[in-house]
């Protein structure tokens, strides 16, 4: 039995054990459950706070502009949550732009990705004014300036340049090497931006990368900015001035016994990269997403039964791959640990699984507990790519939000209701 404040998941500081009861900063789990139901989101505030002031602390005195990638959790309180601690936004739609706006963030400090962007998303956010659109190919270039000029709107542009670096991630989840879908190829980088600045609707900005998710070291950080500084380099030389550098997101966390990279130390490491070829004082961006608000959050679900098997147990929850699908997208790990732990029952090695009508739903295998029927666990790392990729899948409710801050809570989203589920079907 975990003693108390014993750090109860691998990585999540704010949660711990008190009189044996899992707590999320002064807040008992066991009450949220009772009191909200299950699955529940539960979401650290003061881990918010944490995680955004390990990138401060490699930033003192620079020039960073930090941009969330709405996308890891796009819940309107955690927005503005990072609205009111003077961060951007790194946007992949129109609405996640309509999300931003909504939570109270200023248009200019938004970025917006995405090698899919639809004429109307950029209709939108011209007329919006966000601060740069990264664009991702040549044919994008076109139609943006193409409907910049409809709109008589100047759009200020990035380039997106795939700097062919190896994250050595999931493959899913590598996005900077050269057969994936995302950017423009590091050797055809220098004569789009020359197409770019010729065009009479667009105003080149800057240069991004972003290499990647869930990355563990340093090194493919330090390769990128490399690629990409070759190529301010190059494209200052013929004349087009950079404003900014955007190095994007991916930095890693701990989900089970991964150390990754420390956000100041890496920083610190990227400046001082950048200081040695003369380009520190330039206004650098980041778009982390995952590494702010992952391990900020964990999922409660209530054990319903415990099958044994012949060669597998399995231990059958309320909460599904639709609550939680990196599971069964990636096969990735999330620390599972009981609310209460149990003295005097045995452990037994379960697969955890929900209750969709598929095999590839299970949340953990080959998990050592001590639970019986009616008992909550707390799935680890639930505050990054869950939520905002819930479905109703199975016709399952999405699961309700609740956001903790010292010995209070709120309720950030209400528990879906069968009413709004069918709500625009006919
Ligand atoms: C997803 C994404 C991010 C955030 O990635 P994390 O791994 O969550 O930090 C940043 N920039 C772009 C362009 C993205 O697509």
């Amino acid at each position: 039995m975990p003693t108390d404040h014993a750090a109860a998941l691998p990585g999540h500081p704010f949660f711990h054990y008190q009189d044996g009861t899992l707590f999320a900063e002064a807040v008992a789990l066991t009450e949220l459950a009772q009191q909200h139901g299950t699955p529940l989101f539960v979401y650290s505030q003061a881990a918010l706070a944490h995680a955004l002031d390990a990138y401060q602390q490699g930033f003192a005195g620079r020039n960073v502009g930090i941009h969330y990638a709405v996308k890891a959790n796009s819940n309107l309180s955690i927005l503005q949550f990072f609205a009111e601690q003077g961060c951007g936004f790194d946007i992949v739609s129109a609405g996640e732009l309509l999300r931003v706006l909504q939570a109270g963030a200023t248009p200019a400090s938004v970025v917006f990705s995405g090698v899919g962007k639809t004429r109307a998303e950029m209709q939108l956010a011209l007329r919006t004014g966000i601060g740069c659109f990264n664009v991702e190919s040549e044919a994008e270039l076109a139609v943006l300036n193409e409907e910049a000029g409809k709109l008589q709107i100047r759009a200020p542009i990035s380039l997106r340049v795939n700097p062919d670096v190896d994250p050595q991630t999931h493959p899913y989840i590598s996005t900077g090497l050269k057969n994936n879908k995302f950017g423009i190829p590091h050797e055809r980088a220098l004569q789009v931006f020359q197409q770019a600045a010729a065009l009479p609707w667009l105003e080149v900005r800057g240069i991004d990368c972003h290499i990647g998710s869930q990355i563990l070291s340093e090194r493919p950080f330090l390769d990128a900015l490399d690629k990409l500084l070759d190529l301010v380099a190059a494209v200052e030389r013929c004349g087009i001035a950079l404003h900014h550098i955007d190095c994007g997101g991916g930095l890693g966390i701990q989900y089970q016994t991964e150390v990754p990279p420390q956000a100041g130390a890496l920083w610190q490491k990227m400046f001082a990269h950048a200081d040695a070829r003369g380009y520190g004082d330039r206004r650098f961006l980041i778009e982390p997403g995952r590494s702010l608000v992952g391990n900020a959050g964990v999922c409660l679900t209530e054990v319903l039964y415990l099958k044994p098997g012949e060669d597998k147990h399995f231990c059958i929850v309320d909460a599904a791959m639709n609550d939680l699908p990196r599971p069964a997208m990636y096969e990735a790990f999330h620390a599972i640990s009981p609310v209460v732990p149990r003295a005097g029952t045995p452990v037994t090695t379960y697969d955890v699984v929900g209750p969709v009508c598929e095999s590839g739903d299970w949340l953990g295998r080959d998990r050592a507990l001590a639970v019986q029927a009616g008992d909550w666990l707390a799935v680890g790392s639930a505050g990054a790519y869950c939520m905002s990729m819930a479905s109703n899948y199975n016709s399952r409710p999405r699961a309700a939000e609740i956001l903790v801050h010292g010995s209070e809570h709120r309720v950030i989203r209400q528990r879906e209701s069968f009413a709004q589920m069918i709500e625009t079907e006919r």
